[in-house]
């Protein structure tokens, strides 16, 4: 087995970003009509998230685009720096983009939802919370996610803050807990300079650490084609590394590319991630100071123990003031058993407890993800679930 399959045999959760260029046919440089839809290559990526699928890997898809299409569907070239513009183009280039992705998927007997981000997800933890559930839900039923920036109503993700889809696919690869993020591109993956003004380039095949010279080899963001170009892509897989989910940046012409790439195949370049990250999450919740108690009854123990959910009937009381991501204590008999991060407000516990999930609805006039008590659970020894 090489290092790279070693590295892949557990990789689970895959997010796929599809640059701009990659989507369009010939490429988009927004300077003459050429950013048309490249329907072939969609189904191309259907057909790969499928045989994920097949394989039990759930799939969620970052795809750009909305801006480039949209500007070549209203005639306007070469590509308009005002904002207002982009943001018309998107709008009518996302829906576009989208009933292409659904037709793609569909013959593969898939279906897709449309999520539109903006960067509130990534620092409002309700908001996270919504999103990681929406998607996961998703996933349940067999959806594929695919997300774009709302560069509609936002001008910071087109203008600074995001600026391009590299950051907030590895935003989102991290937020989720994803294992793998493949940033499929026009370029074959980073190399120690530009190689399209130096032949003796060297392709980087796998990167343990980013190190300013891997940095530097970055240039600057307009050295290489492409809105984010090499230096966001360093910065995705920062990111990344640093929630423990590795990162390939690979070329989008490379015949089943995503394939080859979760099999192990050494395509692109690799950025290794701290891996014991996730260890280290299960040892900090474990470590960290518990806001608050949810005293179970003993049937309710014995689920969570035999990992399946926590419903509200099994709660017998709540101490402490909590809020939904805190870490609380989960007691049964005066015995503490569990540790855990709590997707509902102590406030909202204390409103459920004893009832029935059905009425979570009624009691609190909405319900979080398949109505019950979401947490992650630790138990004494170390052990992630
Ligand atoms: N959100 C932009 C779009 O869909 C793309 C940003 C990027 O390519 O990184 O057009």
């Amino acid at each position: 087995m090489t290092e790279r399959e070693q590295f892949f045999r557990d990789v689970n959760k895959i997010v796929i970003k599809i640059g701009t260029s990659s989507i369009t046919r010939k490429g988009c440089d927004h300077t003459r009509e050429n950013c048309n839809i490249d329907p072939a290559f969609m189904e191309s990526i259907a057909f790969q998230v499928s045989e994920l699928r097949k394989q039990g890997k759930e799939v969620i898809i970052v795809s750009s685009g909305a801006i480039g299409v949209g500007l070549n569907e209203l005639g306007i070239a070469p590509k308009p720096r005002e904002i207002p513009i982009r943001q018309a183009a998107a709008a009518v280039g996302q829906s576009m983009l989208m009933q292409d992705w659904s037709r793609a998927f569909s013959r593969y007997g898939m279906k897709v939802a449309q999520i539109l981000l903006t960067y509130e997800f990534y620092s409002d933890r309700v908001t996270y919370l919504n999103l990681r559930n929406s998607i996961s839900t998703l996933l349940e039923y067999g959806v594929v996610p695919i997300i774009n920036e709302n560069d509609c109503t936002c001008t910071n993700e087109i203008e600074a803050i995001f600026g391009d889809n590299d950051k907030l696919s590895a935003m989102v690869a991290s937020k989720i807990d994803a294992d793998l993020l493949i940033i499929l591109s026009d370029i074959d993956g980073l190399f120690d300079r530009n190689p399209k003004t130096h032949i003796d380039a060297k392709l980087l095949t796998i990167v343990k650490k980013i190190t300013p010279e891997i940095e530097s080899y970055g240039g600057d963001p307009t050295s290489f084609k492409g809105v984010g170009g090499m230096r966001t892509k360093i910065k995705a897989a920062k990111i990344c590394s640093m929630a423990g989910c590795y990162v390939v940046i690979a070329n989008s012409d490379v015949e089943d590319v995503i394939l080859k790439i979760a099999s192990g195949e050494e395509i692109g370049t690799l950025f290794l991630a701290e891996r014991h990250i996730q260890k280290n999450r299960a040892r900090w919740i474990i470590l960290a100071r518990a806001s608050g108690t949810v005293r179970v009854d003993a049937g309710a123990k014995a689920a969570v123990l035999g990992k399946n959910s926590l419903l509200p009937a099994g709660v017998v009381d709540v101490e402490g003031t909590f809020d939904r991501g805190d870490v609380v204590k989960l007691e049964c008999d005066g015995k503490i058993f569990a540790k855990g991060i709590t997707d509902y407000t102590s406030e909202e516990l204390i409103k459920i407890k004893g009832v029935h999930t059905d009425q979570i609805e009624n009691v609190l006039g909405y319900s979080n993800y398949n109505n019950v008590i979401n947490l992650q659970v630790i138990y004494g020894n170390l052990r992630l679930i």
